[in-house]
């Protein structure tokens, strides 16, 4: 089978001096894992392959250059899926790794569990061999700076959904040779959250999901409605009786109307056809056809 992989790099109102650190940073995920899943790699190694490469990228809001909470703080969340089991592995309000997905990956694999969280979720990753970075090595200046003008702003709220910041978490989703999908996505949640606080992309079904039956979404977005509508599930659903495009559009729709959400959705239906589509001003993103890599900003 032709395999297929998508990455996104967050669906909001990117702002021009990013864009093109946003494109190349997509860009480069697609380009460098997408031949080892032509080789045969599978469909779960891509997706956390290609967030790792967007987890190191400071240009996104996942491990390196996450947005901190109202303390201060990096608190990451990430979720990895398996479309061929349906299991997954999630881990939330992870503090000081750089690859929540990989940590997410182990607890699927190496425990009885789904979702670990907190200093748990810590202790967990220490031992499965993470390496607990300083709090710096994931910090990056803008994001500082970022916080420095929003720490005592009363008006600021953490979704101002057309705000000219970006909330760039990251995701992608694959199929390999043999027909098997998966998803992935890995955020730092919202600027200034409070702490403890998790969003839609570590809960199976809201953030991504997989199902070898029907596809494999990852969303991006306002979280706190994204998990209203089950908004990768919901999509994945739609799969069944609609191509990918029309399913991430009407995913998109339902979230509009159903809860006045804003976010954005990259999915891959059973026949390998590609869906994308958002509701907030812009999304970034990337994919592999026969003719080459495609990558951009969606407005
Ligand atoms: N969905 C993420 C969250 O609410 C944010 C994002 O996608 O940018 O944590």
């Amino acid at each position: 089978m032709q395999p297929k992989l998508i990455v996104h790099g967050g669906a909001w109102n990117i702002p021009e001096e990013y864009v093109a650190d946003h494109i190349s940073g997509v860009r480069r995920a697609v380009e460098l894992v997408f031949p080892q899943l032509d080789s045969g790699l599978s469909a779960l190694a891509a997706v956390e392959a290609a967030v790792n490469i967007l987890e190191e990228d400071p240009t996104f809001d996942a491990g390196r250059g996450a947005f901190l909470n109202e303390k201060g703080e990096i608190e990451l969340d990430a979720l990895i899926m398996d479309g061929r089991t349906l299991g997954f592995g999630a881990v939330a309000a992870l503090q000081n790794i750089l690859h929540p997905v990989s940590v997410a990956r182990k607890v699927m694999e190496q425990t009885e569990h789904c979702l670990l969280v907190g200093k748990g979720a810590l202790e967990f990753a220490k031992k499965m061999g993470f390496t607990e970075l300083p709090p710096e090595a994931l910090l990056t200046e803008r994001e500082l700076a970022f916080f420095q003008t929003i720490k005592n702003d009363a008006t600021f709220r953490t979704h101002q959904p057309f705000d000219a910041f970006p909330m760039d978490t990251v995701g992608a989703v694959a199929m390999d040779c043999n027909g098997n999908f998966a998803a992935a996505t890995s955020t730092g949640g919202t600027a200034r959250k409070l702490a403890g606080r998790v969003g839609d992309s570590p809960i199976a079904g809201a953030g991504g999901y997989a199902d070898n039956e029907l596809g494999a979404v990852s969303a991006t977005g306002w979280g706190e409605r994204i998990m209203q509508v089950l908004l990768s599930k919901t999509v994945c659903d739609l799969f069944a009786r609609q191509e990918a495009m029309m399913a991430a559009q009407a995913g998109i729709g339902i979230l509009a109307k159903k809860v006045n959400g804003l976010g954005g959705v990259i999915g891959i239906d059973k026949n390998g056809r590609y869906g994308l589509a958002h509701n907030t001003p812009k999304m970034a993103y990337a994919y592999v056809e026969k003719k080459g890599v495609t990558a951009g900003i969606q407005a």
